[in-house]
């Protein structure tokens, strides 16, 4: 038995939530719940997943929107991003009014995650990395079973995360791309924060900001 996953698109972003849950356990996570609660709790009981944590990426409202509902709703730990984050979680009720989502109060996660830290979902492990520019706190999560990685606005299919945020870099975030996702391993698909799923290979083959050729 693996790790199980749907994708969820919520908020008019189109951010992919995932539930993803422990086949043997039926124990799972909502990871990035940026909006639509109602939604994801109908997911949550037609899939019977017994919902144990929420897993953050990074702070933006449109990935931690509703957090802290489904949190408090299911009397479940908020888990990750990395404390650098705090940037971006302490003002989500600005970038709320900012983005045209329903007024959210700070949130401070029960539990930061550092690279090298691991998190688990019934029996499965995700492995946690460090991958700042699009956000200072952002992380990635990685099961190594199924070659599968959460990583939020890090990289997409064809593209790269937005780099003109306070706090935002070019460099570091081409820095975390290619310095950790690449080590993955090519046969890493991967879930993106928004759009269709990829490969590290696909990516690393044409990706038009950071692919290998590009570097030389
Ligand atoms: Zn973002
Ligand atoms: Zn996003």
């Amino acid at each position: 038995m693996t790790l199980n996953f749907t994708l969820i698109p919520v908020t008019h972003y189109q951010q992919n939530c995932s539930l993803i849950w422990c086949g043997a356990t039926g124990k799972g996570a909502v990871v990035d719940p940026g909006g639509d609660l109602p939604i994801l709790l109908r997911h949550i009981e037609e899939q019977q997943i017994v919902v144990e944590q929420v897993l953050l990426t990074h702070g933006h409202m449109d990935h931690a929107g509703a957090a802290r509902s489904l949190a408090d709703r299911l009397q479940i730990p908020i888990v990750g991003p990395h404390r650098e984050e705090a940037f971006w979680l302490d003002i989500l009720p600005q970038q709320a009014q900012m983005m045209g989502f329903p007024s959210v109060p700070p949130l401070t996660p029960d539990r930061w995650l550092d690279e090298g830290e691991t998190v688990t979902v019934g029996e499965q492990t995700l492995e946690v990395f460090h991958c700042p520019g699009h956000t200072p706190g952002h992380i990635v999560f990685f099961h190594r079973a199924s070659d599968t990685a959460w990583v939020g606005d890090v990289l997409f299919a064809g593209s790269i995360g937005r780099t003109d945020f306070p706090r935002g870099d070019f460099d570091t975030l081409v820095q975390s791309i290619r310095g950790k996702l690449w080590s993955l391993g090519d046969q890493v698909r991967f879930i993106p924060g928004h759009g269709p799923m990829s490969t590290i290979g696909n990516e690393r083959r044409s990706n038009p900001f950071v692919a290998d050729k590009r570097f030389g």
